[in-house]
């Protein structure tokens, strides 16, 4: 049996690092100036025509890319862009035009179902009811937030690993569940950000502050962020020192 080492007595127990406190209000708000600054009118990058297409991209987009759901949605929405249409093309057929996405099947079903609903119970028409999109087949909290931000312009934060990721790293705000984060969100943030706080979030989490490595060298927030662990410019490339 091998010696066992006993503990050194200067040894000492692993410390847990404290994350930072979050941001204070007037930082938060620098935060969202330089957003604003950089990108006054920042787009989402799910393609759609109307409420009703945008609904059904967010469906479709749970698990699945951005990318993905438009290369899907540009051929299904060609042949039904619209409730009457995607019922009358039926489950099946929506599944075929879906089926490169994850979890086609159920949500093939469920499009078709909430497509029935929106028909049988408001003309057709999607409603700016939060209440009312959460009782849809596979519309939750996340989705209506988007639809209700990006087709109503209400000012909502739709909280995806992207939003949650930053909120906590930067930190705008700490908080154990995406539901909290939200309601922490919408209360932290001045009002006049809320509209396109979400998108500013989004993109800047999807393209700059990446879940494995952020980016920070080119983050343009970088001096106002608390993050302990920021990464630092790549080192030149063999020769480039020499040059
Ligand atoms: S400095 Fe780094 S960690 Fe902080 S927000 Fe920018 S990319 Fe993210």
């Amino acid at each position: 049996m091998p010696d066992r080492k006993p503990p050194s007595r200067t040894a000492r127990a692993p410390t847990r690092r404290r994350p930072p406190k979050p941001v204070d209000a007037g930082t938060l708000r620098r935060i969202f100036e330089r957003f604003r600054e950089a990108e006054p009118e920042p787009q989402g990058e799910l393609e759609h025509v109307d409420p009703y297409t945008l609904l059904v991209a967010v469906v479709l987009s749970a698990q699945a890319t951005d990318r993905s759901v438009n290369i899907a949605t540009a051929k299904l929405y060609g042949v039904a862009s619209d409730p009457a249409a995607m019922v009358a093309l039926g489950e099946e057929a929506v599944a075929e035009y879906i089926r490169t996405i994850g979890l086609y099947r159920i949500k093939a079903k469920n499009v078709v179902a909430l497509s029935r609903r929106l028909l049988d119970e408001h003309g057709g028409v999607v409603p700016p009811s939060r209440a009312y999109l959460e009782s849809l087949p596979g519309v939750g909290g996340k989705t209506a937030s988007v639809v209700l931000n990006m087709a109503f312009g209400e000012p909502t934060i739709a909280v995806d690993t992207h939003v949650f990721r930053l909120s906590h790293r930067i930190p705008l705000l700490i908080a154990p569940t995406p539901d909290a984060v939200q309601r922490g969100l919408e209360e932290r943030i001045p009002r006049e950000f809320l509209p396109h706080a979400h998108h500013w979030l989004i993109l800047h989490g999807r393209y700059v502050c990446k879940a494995r490595r952020p980016d920070c060298p080119r983050c343009l927030i970088a001096d106002l962020c608390r993050y302990p662990d920021k990464t630092l410019p790549a080192p030149p490339a063999d020769g480039a020192a020499a040059a």
